[in-house]
């Protein structure tokens, strides 16, 4: 598979494994003594391949995984992954016995949840989610008798207990105080179950900006997704932790056809786009089905051809685009594009792409994944 695709495919995500390692390496060594990394790998590693990703850092040790849903978690399974799985969003009930059966954990996301799963009286693990202030999954953090309750539950086994912040990209003051205050009302019931006698299961706060922006704080994991693809999600964060990540995909295509278009002349649907003059225009077959947002259409997009950054014009269709090469001479038939990423010349940021579409690189990157095969390089 590796080079196959980079000859004659149409279009492709290329992974650099060595800067996925360097990533999670560089992650590794930013935490506190204890704290162990937990690669979260959901909607395919945000379109980096969850099993290719995943296999990878099974590889570099690392054991613990996270995932949005009952299916991804079992996929990885298939594809061999060892280590701790967490589901980090709702599973049917009436599915607990695939939660046992490839040894997933389920986040517990309200106690009626949790009673829910225990009645089905088949023994599974499980992380309570709670809610800090984020208001999306969990059991409210005041709510001490009910996540005491459910570490008696006979057929839930309580691995470990969690919250998520909710800005903690965000150094604004307001919302600095609003996450140490997420922060302390999670330690509130931690430290409220351990003097009610219970013994505290693996404890976790912090994704990749609850690390890079309260990197003190010492849990038992920290759930690594954006970081660890080597990005942010915006082209201007700023972290209280800088640290050299390295961008592990590129989304590649290649010129399939080059085509002569007069002045006055018209490229793509909606008549949008007039050549000014006569202009030389290159197809690539790639598209907003691949994940290439089509809100870059109209100028706001450009990629690299050889040394060149040539613009997109005209609408970007489902599966084809166009881009102007007049004033690149020498781009023929067969030559790569690259959309996103390193090329050999120069860099197309992820976020500074996903900022142009007026999204995150999270968003861009796992609407990737949907169509284009990874290959690694
Ligand atoms: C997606 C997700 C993460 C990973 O977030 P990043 O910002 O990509 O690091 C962590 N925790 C939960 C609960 C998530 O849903």
């Amino acid at each position: 598979m590796k080079n196959v695709e980079s000859k004659t495919g149409r279009a492709w995500i290329e992974i650099n494994i060595e800067n996925l390692r360097h990533n999670a390496e560089t992650l590794k060594k930013a935490m506190q003594p204890g704290c162990e990394l937990m690669a979260v790998v959901k909607a395919q590693a945000y379109g980096h391949g969850a099993i290719l990703t995943a296999s990878h850092l099974n590889k570099l040790g690392v054991r613990a995984f996270a995932v949005a849903t009952l299916d991804e978690g079992i996929a990885l399974r298939k594809g061999g992954i060892c280590g701790e799985i967490l589901i980090l969003g709702h599973t049917e009930v009436e599915r607990a016995s695939e939660l046992k059966e490839y040894d997933l954990m389920q986040a517990l996301i309200s106690f009626a949840y949790a009673e829910a799963l225990n009645h089905q009286g088949i023994a599974v693990k499980g992380h309570i989610k709670i809610d800090t202030g984020m208001h999306r999954l969990g059991i409210a953090c005041g709510e001490l008798s009910s996540v005491r309750k459910v570490f008696f539950m006979e057929n839930i086994k309580v691995c470990g207990m969690f919250t998520h912040l909710c800005c903690s990209d965000s150094r604004h003051p307001d919302d600095v105080s609003f996450t140490k205050g997420q922060i302390a009302s999670f330690y509130r019931m931690a430290d409220a179950l351990r003097d009610s006698g219970i013994t505290l299961p693996k404890l976790h706060i912090q994704s990749s900006y609850g690390l890079l922006n309260y990197p003190h704080l010492a849990c038992d994991y920290v759930r690594v997704g954006i970081a660890l693809y080597g990005v942010l999600s915006s082209p201007d964060d700023d972290t209280v932790l800088k640290l050299e990540l390295r961008p592990v995909l590129s989304l590649r295509s290649r010129v399939v056809l080059i085509r002569e278009v007069a002045a006055g002349e018209s490229v793509g649907y909606g008549r949008d786009f007039t050549a000014g003059r006569d202009t030389r225009i290159a197809i690539l077959p790639i598209g907003y089905g691949d994940g290439f947002p089509r809100n870059l259409s109209g100028g706001k997009g450009s990629i690299l051809i050889k040394q060149y950054v040539v613009p997109i014009v005209g609408r970007i269709c489902m599966d084809q685009l166009a881009v102007d090469i007049t004033d690149a001479e020498d781009v023929t038939v067969g030559d790569l594009a690259t959309l996103a990423g390193a090329s050999g010349y120069d860099q197309l940021s992820v976020p500074v792409i996903a900022d142009n579409s007026g999204s995150i690189s999270n968003e861009l990157l796992c609407r990737m994944g949907a169509r284009l095969p990874v290959i690694t390089r």
